[in-house]
């Protein structure tokens, strides 16, 4: 397995600290981070409560050799509910202690069930008592995705489980260690290795008053949308393939904070809205609440008209 310098560190610190909007002054930092990420002196246990995995996947779906490639190759990942290797007891031992050492930074996907502690179980116990034993012994916790930072899917209108985000949860507990916030459904990769990378060597980012960092979530998508000009001259999208603004097929940039029109996604590929979809508002903290309220608008009925 390939192992990295310290000056692969730096260049990797680099490309992260200005992919996190920071100065070229911060580089010997975030390398610091990365490399104690990578050494094992940071563990990191990852939790999943209600979720569907795909904050992992996305996690995973990382260019290398990148700072992610850091993390998946390296990083003293103490526990991941599907990546680790160990099964059954043998995995819940490795667990318990991880957890009885403490010091370990939590990070946590899917939603809590609150409500129905049994609805969400590993190794028999429920994720609301492995998640409190988590927090109480972390440095901090990292609520990544929607679901994890709100309730997202899992606590859309009507659901029986009583489904909370980890910091609202941790708050009900009377749990004081720091929680942010990384909402998206799934989250980006560059947003958890940065945050991660930040609490590890600077301390924990400047938080917006819904725990995000603002160094992510500090401004509207609609603010940095490359159809901006488009809303401005009022020329709008009227089907799904149209150029133009997309807000009467729905988008949801005028609401939603995060930077994805700037980061791209799958490997800088590209976004949703230079890919011709609206913002669905994935990163919002009312994503997926309403069971009436849909992901487009009568740019569905115009696709199906035109088909
Ligand atoms: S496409 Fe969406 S985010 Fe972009 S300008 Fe239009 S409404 Fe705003
Ligand atoms: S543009 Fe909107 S829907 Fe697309 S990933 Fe970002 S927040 Fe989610």
């Amino acid at each position: 397995m390939k192992q990295f310098d310290r000056r692969e560190f730096m260049r990797m610190g680099g490309q992260l600290a200005l992919a996190m909007g920071l100065g070229a002054g911060a580089t010997p930092r975030i390398a610091e981070g990365l490399e104690a990420l990578a050494s094992g002196t940071a563990p990191v246990i990852w939790l999943q409560g209600q979720s569907c995995s795909g904050c992992s996947v996305s996690f995973l779906n990382s260019r290398a050799p990148s700072p992610f490639a850091v993390l998946t190759q390296f990083i003293s990942l103490r526990f991941h509910s599907t990546l680790s290797t160990a099964t059954g007891h043998l995995a819940m031992e490795v667990l318990h202690k991880s957890l009885q050492e403490g010091g370990h930074l939590l990070v946590v996907e899917g939603s809590i069930p609150a409500g129905m502690p049994r609805a969400c179980v590993m190794g028999e116990e429920p994720m609301t008592e492995l998640v409190k034993t988590a927090a109480k012994n972390a440095k901090a916790v990292v609520a990544i995705g929607t679901c994890a930072s709100f309730g997202g899917v899992p606590a859309a209108e009507n659901n029986p489980t009583g489904a909370i985000g980890v910091p609202d949860f941790l708050v009900k507990e009377g749990i004081t260690t720091p929680a942010l916030r990384l909402p998206g459904c799934p989250a980006h990769p560059d947003w958890l290795v940065g945050t991660l990378a930040y609490v590890l060597k600077v301390g924990l980012p400047e938080l917006d008053k819904l725990a995000r960092p603002v160094m992510f979530y500090g401004r509207l998508i609609h603010d940095q949308c490359p159809r901006f000009a488009d809303y401005e001259r009022e020329r709008f999208a009227e089907k799904f393939s149209e150029d133009g603004c997309l807000f009467k097929l729905g988008c949801l940039g005028v609401s939603t904070n995060a930077d994805c029109t700037y980061r791209h996604w799958n490997r800088g590929a590209n976004t949703c809205i230079k890919a011709g979809a609206p913002c669905i508002g994935c990163a919002s903290p009312t994503f997926a609440a309403k069971a009436n309220l849909p992901f487009y608008l009568k740019g569905v009925a115009s696709v199906t008209e035109g088909a």
